[in-house]
């Protein structure tokens, strides 16, 4: 029996390198631009519908290419209406795994959290997904396609608005980690044929790897959210490990250059709010003398429970008085909202299956891997 051809996944491949792609059978470039706008801005992964392109093109591209979206495996609502879909990945090790991408929808918006990585290597002490280990990094079509499948299961109409309005690179991973793939996702996702999302609506957060801040600074133009946690180096050291490695000073300083770099506005602080960990008035004080003066904003994220963590959420009014100490210190600052916490969507809960656990050496520390079911 013939093996089948392997067929190029066009997902995930950005404008230069689907010009490049289609030129190497002989198509000019602007066939690449008609099937950007079909695959993105249209939904569409078949060839055959793809109605303007020249019938020999669409035979040239069935034969050597196709849009390979990932595989649901469920998908649940929140009584806020918060969705999350479980999508299924092969994993590196033989088994399958599994990833989540959550949607999020506000009055005027709709957010969509995705996933960089099947888990994450950093192992930060409250999180979920850090706790769950590392299995491997996500390609490009996997992270742009969880886009696409978001708005094919939202019911997107190409000739309506917009479903997804914002992506949020806050899901499972860490997207720096995975700069390679990450990058042409977000190229994607603010490319005026992919898309067409602007710079304020792709927001990448980070634990704070701080040479790969200075390559995007470089590479592309997003909002920066950086999840900091705590006010000095002592408790970011126990929280956040890789600040072992980059310290609180050097993250900001390569924030502060992101900002010039790019001509940004401000970058987020995110800090999950630790009961009797982070979140007292001392800490508070100290937070808004780091923060003071600095295009700047904090977002206090109430801690999101998971089996197995020693962590508790702060109680409101310890939020509140933390929220009202920064602002009181120059510092501008929100309290995130919980959502989708009833179907274990909410920030920090996002576990999937990570079923074969890899140790991976991330600077000094190896991070050895926990099984659990
Ligand atoms: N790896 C990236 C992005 C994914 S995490 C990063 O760390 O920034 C998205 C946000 O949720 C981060 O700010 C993260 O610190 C926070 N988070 C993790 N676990 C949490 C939990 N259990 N409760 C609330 N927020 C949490
Ligand atoms: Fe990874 Fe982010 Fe979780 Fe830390 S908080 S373990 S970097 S996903």
């Amino acid at each position: 029996m013939n093996e089948a051809p392997v067929r190029t996944n066009l997902l995930g491949m950005t404008r230069p390198e689907l010009e490049a792609f289609v030129g190497g059978f002989g198509a000019k470039p602007y066939r690449a631009r008609q099937l950007l706008k079909w695959i993105y801005r249209r939904g569409q992964a078949d060839f055959a519908r793809m109605t303007d392109l020249a019938k020999d093109f669409r035979a040239a591209l069935a034969e050597r290419a196709q849009v390979s979206v990932p595989e649901i495996v469920s998908a649940r609502t929140a009584s806020d209406g918060t969705r999350k879909w479980l999508l299924r990945m092969p994993g590196a090790a033989g088994n399958d795994q599994v990833i989540e991408t959550v949607f999020i929808p506000e009055p005027g918006r709709g957010t969509l959290c995705i996933s960089s990585q099947i888990g994450c290597a950093l192992d930060c002490s409250f999180c979920a997904t850090g706790a769950q280990g590392f299995n491997r990094n996500l390609t490009a079509a996997e992270i742009i396609g969880q886009v696409w499948l978001a708005n094919r299961e939202l019911g997107y109409d190409p000739d309506g608005g917009r479903i997804v309005t914002n992506v949020v690179l806050m899901g499972m991973g860490e997207p720096l980690a995975n700069y390679r793939n990450v990058l042409p996702a977000m190229q994607l996702m603010l490319d005026d044929l992919g898309y067409d999302l602007s710079r304020r609506r792709v927001t990448l957060s980070t634990s704070g790897l701080v040479p790969q801040i200075y390559r995007l600074a470089e590479d592309v133009n997003v909002a920066l959210a950086v999840s900091l946690h705590a006010p000095n180096d002592r408790l970011r050291d126990e929280l956040v490990p890789i600040n072992r490695k980059h310290p609180i000073a050097e993250l900001l300083k390569a924030c502060w250059h992101y900002l010039e770099r790019q001509n940004g506005r401000s970058v987020t602080f995110e800090y999950t709010m630790l009961d009797g960990v982070n979140d007292g008035p001392a800490q508070a004080r100290e937070l808004a003398r780091l923060l003071r003066g600095r295009d700047a904003k904090v977002n206090l994220i109430p801690f999101n429970t998971f089996p197995g963590t020693k962590y508790h959420r702060s109680p409101a009014d310890a939020i509140r008085r933390f929220r009202d100490l920064l602002v009181q210190g120059g510092v501008m600052a929100t309290v995130r909202k919980t959502r989708g916490d009833d179907i274990d969507a909410a920030c920090g809960q996002l576990r999937g299956q990570v079923l074969d656990r890899i140790q991976v050496r991330l600077g000094r520390k190896l991070v050895s891997v926990s099984v659990q079911a």
